[in-house]
């Protein structure tokens, strides 16, 4: 085999390096252009805010209705009244016959986070009789809470429905006796200054980490008999529903949107 090397010629060496060196020069124009390009569509400001979340995963800036340290100093009952729940380790249980609870404060649009949990199933007892309660945003729009653990009912009744409304996407449920957990999105609904309805309010819904409503618009208030209707109102507090059954919440707290 033949090998033949060559001595490079210092003219082209130097010819050699001239041109990469350019090539670097407008390589390097072309990134500062496209940086100087990119800048145009960047935004800066407003920074948001950072938030840190406590051993329970509650994020800083929600307002704790109910937690493993709180008593019911959020909670009043809806005619004005003591909540006269039963209460203990942070956990709140419906006292049948009591009345719902209602929050102190009100409240417009807001992420909620609420666990609940169902009693143990009672004999001969179905459908919309097992763990009934519900979660009343502004006392108006309920997304059902129900025992929806094999446990049929009316599609539109069951678990994490909007009551009469909507169906949830799917069933995801847990079983009876185990903590469920929802998280809502609420936006509030829009009237004019003569009271007449300018946006509906719109809802999703995840019930354990399941999007089951997904920003529905809410057609008015939930009614048991009849049509939903709308009626101007302001913010307005969260209600919680004694509907007879010995259903108990814990964790629940709000951002305010
Ligand atoms: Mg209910």
């Amino acid at each position: 085999m033949l090998f033949r090397t060559t001595v490079p010629n210092p003219q082209h060496v130097l010819t050699t390096l001239a041109v990469m060196a350019g090539l670097a020069l407008s390589v390097s124009a072309t990134a500062a252009n496209e940086h100087e390009e990119a800048a145009k569509t960047e935004v800066w400001e407003p920074e948001p805010t950072q938030i840190t979340f406590n051993a329970e995963g509650v994020p800083s800036d929600a307002k704790v209705l109910l937690g493993p340290d709180s008593d019911l100093y959020a909670w009043r009952g809806e005619k004005g009244d003591k909540a006269a729940w039963d209460f203990d380790q942070g956990v709140m249980t419906v006292s049948p016959g009591a009345g719902a609870v209602v929050t102190e404060d009100a409240f417009c649009d807001m992420q909620l986070h609420i666990e609940w949990r169902s009693p143990d199933k009672i004999e001969g007892r179905t459908g919309q009789q097992l763990g009934n309660s519900g979660v009343f945003l502004q006392q108006r729009y309920e997304v059902q809470v129900l025992d929806s653990w094999e446990n049929r009912t009316y599609s539109n009744g069951q678990a994490a429905s909007v009551y009469k409304q909507h169906i949830p996407l799917v069933n995801a449920m847990k079983p009876t006796g185990e903590w469920q957990r929802y998280d809502i999105l609420f936006t509030a609904p829009r009237f004019d200054a003569e009271g007449a309805l300018k946006e509906k309010a719109r809802l999703t819904v995840l019930h354990n980490g399941v999007v089951v409503q997904n920003h529905v618009e809410i057609q008015g208030t939930t009614e048991y008999i009849g049509a939903p209707k709308y009626q101007a109102h302001g913010c307005a507090p969260l209600m919680l529903q004694d509907h007879g059954d010995k259903v108990s919440f814990r964790n629940i707290w709000v951002r305010e949107l």
